[in-house]
């Protein structure tokens, strides 16, 4: 009896047995329909089939249907899969159904659905049409017909309509009939069409010696300027892999999906572009799905989840704006898109190009591991003015809803002239440091040189290197004054706080909040482009999104936050959104001004960033961090409880982590942070908590967390409480 091994989307990291009729082989990525639990049905995907099973043969189910005879995965995409289940400690199931669309998740047949026509009959080819001369749309309907057949979804551009022919039905001198769409070939007519810029030195050198390695997997980080031409040089090296009747892939942040970049592609290739955008509806998503996989779609651009796109013969894979942090999911199963796209290229033997103004430390090191190679445009096209930067103190300043008087005074300036302004908020992973607004202090972790991190619920100070504690101080210890502040304030706050000072100006929030619902992100950038806000509020999503003309002053309010936060990342992030704004602000011909707002303007890091550039904070960051034997120079996973009495979290953890120091493959080098108090420790009524495992090996790091997470459920703890994984986490 053949036996199918069958993962399904359910939270258990391991597959299901079923049987299969006699002298029926399945192969691994087909689905199946088989029964589970109390009467219910579920689709299911076969991972391998054999004939053995650990339980006894007569205590299995047989499968119900089976519902492909093809894989629905490609082989690159189904062993990316495989592996990234293995790596991300996530269930098998969660992960395949994850890389499916959604109808195809329901059991929907995964070929293109077939297309209705209209046809004349017999009795409509014979009548008289002079019989029809009361309705001129039926004659006109039925005199069309008479030439060929309509397809329905083309009735739209005639000039009667689906009534007329409904009309006709009637009287018997139409019907519709179904065919299954043919496939075309976009290979057959393809020409290199329009004008095309002339490439400067630097774009022609990164697009030869890309196309040199265009047969084999190559890596490369196009590190250039924004506006330095790295979206030309993807349409160049795109037009040489289509040339070859190769498709390609190109991933953009969720922000990037504008219609400006689309435009630009669509223009340059006569050839089917498929956009993976979030007003797609699941037929339309699985329509694009299977163009790609039939190879009928030559160019497919979208977001982090266009990454596990089937396709028939892929030649390119690009990510713009590499360093972005969109192309992580933070939730269910967090995957790095960047980081899967680079294994997957891999596996197909092919070239990925990871552009960006501001690389990831990440991407950096491995530029520097000789895993990657780098290519630089310095030059920047065309003739913005740079902006002009203003730091202003803070320190003793009188502040209005976290605004200094000099920046408020700016920003009615900038509102006179109608122009748009957009204050910043580094607001994710936040924790604040506690600052004396006097004077600059900063509450430090006297054992380890670590910011302390305010933790208001507890009253109290912690540091999240060594996990001392203390209450928090009246005064300053260096200035006496008794006023000390946490440093920064949400994006929700500074909204509420900006409408009284600015009643005429409309504001508008763009953060991850105000746009997780289905195409809210364009609504909101349409406004803005129209003129609707005059006031937006953003957090780094924004920084790559904003082209808006009319944008004159860029403010980052909370330098100080990004400067002392407990999170080590939140200075790369920092810098990443200060470079991104600062290379935008006053493009089209209007004088551009940036302004940061600290209490410690003589920063070192802030120094470098403003007076020496990206690149030489990065390695001074990425310096840091290897002193700090923090990633990149190490692999974190993070683990994270949360329970609604404060108890059970930090008992799971503790349990938890006396089994990862148990474990046989934990050596000298293991290093266990926690359990701590996650840095948001509480949200939605749950209190949440953390421990970090850090070890220079990622391989070793896996191992030890793959074998203690299978005993995870032993624990007795673990019933009590929501835990998730976080393999190379990014926040936190
Ligand atoms: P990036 O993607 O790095 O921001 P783009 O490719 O969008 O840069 O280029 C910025 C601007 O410069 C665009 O308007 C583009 O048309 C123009 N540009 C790019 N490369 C060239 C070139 N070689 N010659 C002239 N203009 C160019
Ligand atoms: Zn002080
Ligand atoms: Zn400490």
């Amino acid at each position: 009896m053949p036996v199918a091994h069958v993962a399904l989307p359910v939270p258990l990291a391991r597959t299901f047995d079923y049987l299969l009729p006699e002298g029926v082989s399945v192969k691994a990525g087909c689905r199946v329909r088989v029964p589970f639990g109390k009467q219910q049905e579920r689709v299911g995907v076969v991972v391998a089939s054999g004939d053995k099973s650990e339980l006894p043969l007569s205590d299995l189910k047989p499968v119900i249907e089976v519902l492909d005879d093809e894989p629905v995965y490609t082989p690159a995409v189904w062993r990316m899969l495989l592996w990234a289940a293995e790596y991300y400690h996530h269930p098998i199931g969660d992960v395949l159904f994850h890389a499916l669309p959604i109808l195809l998740r329901q059991g929907k047949p995964a070929s293109a659905a077939p297309l209705w026509y209209w046809f004349a009959t017999e009795q409509g080819q014979a009548v008289d049409i002079n019989s029809l001369k009361r309705s001129h749309k039926q004659q006109q309907a039925l005199a069309a017909l008479r030439q060929g057949n309509i397809w329905r979804h083309q009735v739209a551009e005639l000039e009667f309509n689906e009534a007329a022919l409904q009309g006709l039905r009637k009287k018997g001198y139409c019907d519709m009939a179904s065919a299954a769409p043919a496939i075309t070939d976009w290979r057959d007519g393809y020409t290199l069409s329009g004008e095309r810029l002339r490439l400067n030195t630097e774009q022609a050198t990164a697009v030869g010696a890309i196309h040199s390695h265009a047969d084999s997997f190559s890596a490369w980080l196009l590190d250039g300027v924004t506006g330095s031409g790295k979206t030309e040089v993807y349409l160049s090296v795109l037009e040489n892999v289509l040339a070859q009747g190769k498709q390609a892939l190109v991933m953009v942040p969720e922000i990037g999906l504008t219609p400006q970049t689309i435009a630009r592609f669509r223009e340059r290739f006569n050839a089917p572009v498929e956009v993976l955008h979030s007003a797609l509806n699941d037929s339309e998503r699985l329509s694009a799905w299977l163009k790609a996989k039939n190879g009928e779609a030559a160019i497919v651009i979208g977001t982090r989840s266009a990454l596990f796109t089937p396709f028939n013969n892929l030649g390119v894979i690009v990510i713009d704006e590499e360093h972005d942090s969109s192309y992580k999911q933070q939730e269910g199963w967090r995957y790095h898109a960047r980081d899967l796209a680079v294994w997957r290229a891999h596996s197909e033997q092919i070239p990925v190009i990871l552009g960006s103004a501001t690389p990831a430390l990440e991407t950096l090191h491995n530029v520097r591991q000789g895993k990657y190679r780098k290519l630089k445009l310095s030059k920047r096209a065309g003739n913005a003015r740079p902006a002009v930067q203003h730091v202003l103190d803070l320190k003793g300043q009188q502040l209005q809803a976290g605004l200094s008087p000099a920046l408020i005074h700016r920003m009615r300036q900038h509102l006179q002239a109608d122009n748009q302004v957009i204050l910043f908020l580094n607001r994710r992973g936040f924790a604040p440091a506690l600052l004396c607004h006097d004077c600059g202090w900063i509450a430090e972790c006297p054992r380890c040189d670590h910011y302390y991190t305010l933790h208001q619920a507890q009253r109290h100070l912690r540091c999240h290197h060594c996990d001392s504690q203390r209450p928090v101080p009246r005064q300053c210890p260096s200035c006496g004054s008794t006023h000390l502040v946490p440093v920064g304030l949400g994006t929700e706050q500074l909204e509420e706080a900006l409408r009284p000072l600015f009643p005429e100006a409309p504001i508008s929030r763009i953060d991850r909040d105000t746009t997780s619902r289905k195409g809210a992100l364009e609504q909101y950038l349409a406004d803005v482009h129209r003129g609707g806000a005059r006031i937006l509020i953003g957090t780094q999503m924004l920084a790559k999104g904003h082209h808006f003309p009319d944008v004159t002053l860029v403010a980052l309010l909370d330098v100080d936050g990004a400067l002392f936060s407990a999170d080590f990342r939140s200075a790369e992030r920092f810098a990443q959104l200060y470079t991104q704004v600062s290379g935008r602000a006053g493009r089209a011909g209007k004088q551009g001004e940036v302004v940061l707002q600290t209490h410690h303007p003589e920063h070192p890091l802030l120094q470098t960033l403003l007076y020496k550039g990206y690149d030489e904070f990065a390695q001074q960051a990425l310096a840091e961090r290897q002193t700090l034997q923090l990633p990149p120079w190490t692999s974190h996973v993070l683990i994270r409880a949360e329970d609604h009495d404060n108890q059970q979290a930090p008992l799971f953890l503790q349990q938890l982590r006396n089994l990862l120091q148990a474990s046989p493959l934990a050596d000298d080098k293991l290093w266990l942070l926690g359990p701590v108090p996650a840095l948001a420790p509480k949200r939605g009524g749950r209190w949440r908590w953390q421990i970090v495992l850090q070890h220079p090996s990622r391989l070793r790091l896996q191992h030890v967390v793959s074998g203690t997470m299978a005993l995870v459920n032993t624990l007795p703890a673990s019933r009590k409480v929501k835990w998730v994984l976080d393999v190379d986490p990014i926040e936190g």
